[in-house]
């Protein structure tokens, strides 16, 4: 039975994220790193074992910091997946850097480690592995390469937060980490993220960067007697208004981390028998790899089924979507001199990808309509009607 419309996503409310916010704006400190800032923090580096956590104004922000103290030069390169977001890329064009795409590997969608060697030059400064739908990139096989020749390993942990590779928190396994606290991800508030690290050396560099350059946070606590222009940075805290949504849905982690399980757990039984007779395939979750299930994608057999079966379900008022265009592929990219062709895995995997409705508040019927209508695609043979 069909009834209203399923979106593609819905920001919830879990707890009490309106009446931190009241509080917020009834104490005075709306300003970045507030009361609620300093609980998400605490709570961030305590859960996830990690020495730094700032809150930033949005993943983009936090590798854009991270690009910052990777203090780069002109024509030094920066490795990454072409199937990922353009915040992973734009971050290091940003200071300058050449981005080097690297295929992925056809089961996780993540940057394939046995490709990365050849991508390697000596003007390599940094490699960016980006966690897609929150399954960990193979960091054991990353992070030896990356030390052997001094290459910095930046995690986009976006999609990430909450997830663990081998028992280690993503985002905190490498040299720097981003999170994203966007609508669209696992844990909300608007817009917002984090910048981690654990590198002592960057630990406080990071701070300053983040407040325009100045030694602001070691004044506030007392560690020098006045606040001055010490580096180049720029204004990455939110809000403690966002800070204080943020901390009421951190306090409901595990109970946001479960319900995903199960709208995962059902999306994936309900579909097998189609996975069975090889209509598509379903997602891989690595036996060493704990997801935090931040989505649900499908491969199905080609760009064509995928158009056909994108259109079906929205006839049915059904949102999916597709997910990123290759970057080498996109303008920015042809004008670097990269062409199709060049990333075969990248191309045809990111052409056959969809991504079913995915929020806290799906219902069972709901994923239940979405997998029926997707049998009767199927059934009917690929769904013309
Ligand atoms: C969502 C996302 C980003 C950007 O996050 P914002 O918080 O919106 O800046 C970056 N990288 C990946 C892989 C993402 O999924």
């Amino acid at each position: 039975m069909d009834s209203g419309h399923i979106p593609f996503n819905k920001p919830f409310i879990i707890g009490k994220e309106l009446y931190y916010v009241a509080q917020s704006v009834l104490s005075g400190h709306t300003a970045g790193d507030g009361p609620y800032s300093r609980r998400c923090k605490e709570f961030l580096q305590e859960r996830f074992s990690v020495a730094q956590v700032l809150l930033t104004t949005s993943c983009t922000s936090a590798l854009e910091m991270a690009a910052l103290l990777c203090d780069i030069a002109p024509g030094d390169e920066v490795v990454l997946p072409s199937y990922t977001f353009v915040s992973t890329a734009n971050a290091f064009l940003l200071r300058g850097a050449r981005p080097r795409f690297v295929d992925i590997r056809p089961d996780t969608l993540n940057l394939d480690e046995t490709r990365l060697e050849e991508a390697l030059s000596d003007r390599t400064v940094a490699i960016v592995a980006v966690h897609y739908a929150g399954i960990g990139c193979e960091m054991d096989v990353i992070m030896p390469l990356a030390r052997q020749r001094g290459i910095t390993v930046i995690e986009d942990a976006a999609q990430g937060v909450n997830a663990r590779y081998r028992g280690a928190y993503l985002g905190t396994i490498g040299d720097m980490g981003a999170y994203s606290f966007h609508e669209t991800k696992n844990f909300i508030c608007g817009e917002g993220g984090a910048f981690v690290t654990d590198d002592p050396g960057l630990i406080q560099r990071a701070e300053i960067v983040r407040e325009k350059g100045t030694n602001r946070p070691q004044f506030f606590r007392g560690e020098v007697d006045k606040y001055t222009w010490v580096d180049i940075g720029s204004s990455y805290l939110p809000s403690d208004l966002l800070a204080a949504f943020l901390y009421a849905q951190l306090e409901h982690m595990d109970e946001i981390t479960a319900k995903r399980q199960a709208i995962y757990d059902s999306y994936y039984q309900g579909l097998e028998p189609l996975a069975a007779q090889g209509l598509l395939t379903l997602p891989t979750i690595p036996a060493h790899c704990e997801p935090n299930y931040h989505m649900f994608y499908v491969l199905v057999a080609d760009l064509e089924t995928r158009s056909r079966l994108l259109a079906y379900l929205k006839r049915r008022d059904i949102h999916a979507v597709f997910h990123y265009v290759p970057l080498h592929t996109s303008p920015v990219g042809q004008k670097m001199g990269y062409e199709a062709g060049m990333l075969p895995v990248t191309e045809a995997l990111s052409e056959r990808l969809i991504r079913l409705p995915f929020f806290y508040e799906l219902t069972e019927s709901d994923v239940t309509r979405v997998v029926d209508t997707i049998h009767a695609f199927f059934a009917n043979g690929g769904g013309s009607d």
